[in-house]
């Protein structure tokens, strides 16, 4: 049994053990789904709304590069309409003209705040510069390769962005042709700084970067990014720029790159690498806008911490709910198989129970039939037993009979001889005719065969078989004719006999004549013992004992024997001279009162004297049809 429920329970401990792998597994894959899927959803969202902020901000610094360039476009332009300023490319001039032309260029850059303002002939050669008076003056040099005089001299305005050869300083440029009739003479330049417009940028968090076509950072918010390409330059770029000599020899590396989604204008994610190397690296969202009239692309580099944090934020979020969601799934999951595993338990328990309750019916139904037939072999056994002890009484009895051969050859033979001594006498008186004498004899001889008679009759009440029929009789009525039939022998011997008994008619089941016999034989001995006393008392009374009825015999005589006590009772027992006793009517008695299914019993009054006590089974209620009298 208990074997079976460790089997049980270790199965049910592998299941379990299966169960909670499984739900493990499946809660972390859940969990890793819920995580990847929150990280891509919240970055989606959280660069989505860096975009936005990135191409508003993109929208600001392009029309703040509008506006900044559109006020000096239209300055050369005015400047070649001008006939004074035509004049001055109506060749040559002399010094007075040169000195005017100066000063007209200086005037102009500074009412309108360009850096540098110049008038170059047809050949590119620059004859008159708002810088002419100071220590790098443009004057005298010629910028011929410049791709913005290439394009004044095609007659269109000409536009340009460069590190300047002479000045060094970064600048846009705009060409516009001086025409005399169809001709071209010559170009008026105006060079707008662009570091004005760059030292606004840098307090800004977003990175803002302008790019020439080839990727090469003209204009960056961020200094060390300036002159650096997005991605390395190819040859045929390097000859272009060299040819333009745009950025002069400036060193152009291309930036650091860790990674980027992709390359191009739409809206991508770039990795750059810091000062310190790719450990410095940092993400940024890159948003661009070609400005095609500028001949730029402006773009807005936001950094993406801030996106990524908050995804990390919202990824934590979603593992702490997840964690949560857990231990509450796997909470429930313990009081569910803690609950199931209780009421399991208590099945089994209670299928024990039943299965122990059914094992103990059937023994107790074993039990009872085994009970029921060892009642039947004791009751036969004791039927046996019964019959045995019968048969053994019998044989007692007959053992007996054979014991007491002696005593009665002793008690007949005595008697004989003196009935044949008496007849003899009879016999020789009646010859000698002396009859009277003779009748005494007779008289003798008839008192004897009335004696021995009477041994006869006890021996045949000795010898009869028990167990007649018994009847309810009423006590004090057996009491009251017993004492009556003594009434003579009584009187005779003087003696007063006190009868005690309760009022209530006890009943007792026995046999009339015998329970006679009985109270007769204890009076008569009384009588013999108390045989020398002038006033001889007997006391009889009647005590109801519980179911048992208790009648007690006490004389006044010397009373018995300490040693003899225990054996009164015995067959032909008896301290009577003989021919006085035979030593039957005790035990007669015994045997009676023991068919009754009571006991008889002698002891010694305290007072003196004996008493004989005996102990009948009381009838419970006092039957209505007794026995008639
Ligand atoms: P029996 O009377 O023929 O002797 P019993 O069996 O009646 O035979 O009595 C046996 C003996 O018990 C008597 O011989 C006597 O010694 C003793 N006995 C009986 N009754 C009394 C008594 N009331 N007082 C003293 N001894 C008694």
């Amino acid at each position: 049994m208990g074997d079976h429920r460790q089997k049980i329970v270790g199965q049910d401990g592998a299941l379990r053990r299966r169960g909670l792998v499984i739900g493990l597994a499946a809660a972390l894959s859940a969990t890793a789904l819920v995580l990847a899927l929150t990280w891509y959803w919240s970055s989606d969202l959280f660069l989505d709304q860096t975009q936005v902020r990135a191409a508003a901000k993109l929208d600001l610094y392009n029309s703040n590069l509008d506006g900044a360039l559109g006020k000096y476009q239209s300055v050369p332009k005015l400047l070649a309409l001008h006939d004074e300023v035509a004049a001055f490319f109506q060749a040559p001039l002399d010094d007075e003209a040169l000195r005017r032309a100066n000063e007209l260029t200086k005037t102009v850059s500074l009412l309108t705040g360009a850096e540098d303002t110049y008038f170059m002939d047809a050949e590119g050669l620059t004859f008159a510069a708002s810088n002419w008076d100071s220590d790098r003056p443009f004057v005298g040099h010629n910028f011929s390769y410049r791709p913005y005089f290439r394009e004044a001299m095609q007659g269109r305005l000409g536009r340009f962005f460069a590190l300047g050869t002479t000045s060094g300083r970064r600048g846009y440029y705009f060409a516009s042709p001086v025409f005399r009739d169809r001709e071209i003479l010559g170009a008026v330049v105006v060079k707008v700084s662009l570091t004005d417009i760059e030292a606004a940028w840098t307090a800004d968090e977003e990175k803002v970067i302008v790019t020439d076509p080839h990727g090469v950072i003209f204009v960056s918010s961020y200094p060390d990014w300036r002159f650096r390409s997005l991605a390395p330059l190819d040859e045929a770029a390097l000859q272009a720029i060299a040819e333009s000599r745009r950025y002069q020899s400036v060193d152009l590396r291309p930036l650091d790159v860790v990674a980027q989604d992709r390359a191009g204008p739409g809206p991508h994610l770039i990795r750059i690498a810091g000062e310190t190397g790719v450990s410095d690296s940092a993400e940024y969202l890159m948003v661009s806008r070609a400005m095609p009239e500028a001949g730029w692309t402006v773009s807005v580099l936001a950094s993406t911490q801030l996106a990524r944090s908050q995804s990390i934020t919202a990824t934590l979020m979603a593992a702490l709910a997840c964690l949560i969601t857990f231990l509450v799934a796997a909470l429930v999951w313990q009081r569910r198989s803690r609950f199931v595993e209780r009421i399991a338990y208590q099945r089994r328990a209670s299928e024990e129970l039943e299965q122990r309750v059914e094992e103990r019916t059937a023994d107790l139904t074993t039990a009872n039939v085994r009970l029921e037939r060892e009642i039947g072999e004791r009751q036969a056994a004791e039927a046996d037993l019964r019959q045995a002890q019968d048969d053994l009484v019998q044989a007692g009895k007959l053992a007996a009979l054979g014991q007491m051969s002696a005593a009665l050859s002793h008690e007949f033979n005595q008697p004989l001889a003196a009935i044949r001594s008496y007849a003899d006498n009879a016999r020789l008186l009646i010859e000698r005719d002396r009859h009277g004498e003779a009748g005494e004899n007779l008289q003798r001889i008839r008192d004897l065969t009335a004696r021995m008679a009477e041994i006869s009759k006890h021996l045949m009440t000795f010898a009869r078989k028990p167990r007649r029929e018994l009847r309810p009789l009423v006590l004090s009525e057996v009491l009251d004719d017993t004492l009556s039939f003594l009434r003579i022998r009584l009187e005779r011997a003087g003696a007063v006999v006190s009868l005690e008994q309760p009022d209530r008619g006890l009943q007792v089941r026995a046999g009339r004549v015998r329970l006679q016999h009985v109270i007769l034989n204890l009076v008569s001995n009384a009588l013999d013992a108390m045989e020398n006393q002038e006033h001889p008392r007997i006391e009889i009374t009647v005590v109801e004992k519980g179911e048992r009825v208790i009648v007690s015999l006490r004389d006044h005589g010397p009373g018995i024997d300490r040693e003899q006590v225990a054996r009164i009772f015995d067959p032909f027992f008896t301290t009577k001279d003989v021919g006085k006793g035979l030593g039957l009517g005790l035990s007669i008695s015994y045997n009676i009162v023991r068919d009754f299914g009571g006991s008889i019993r002698a002891e010694n009054h305290p007072g003196g004297g004996a008493v004989f006590v005996v102990d009948l089974p009381l009838l419970p209620l006092p039957e209505t049809v007794l026995e008639p009298a």
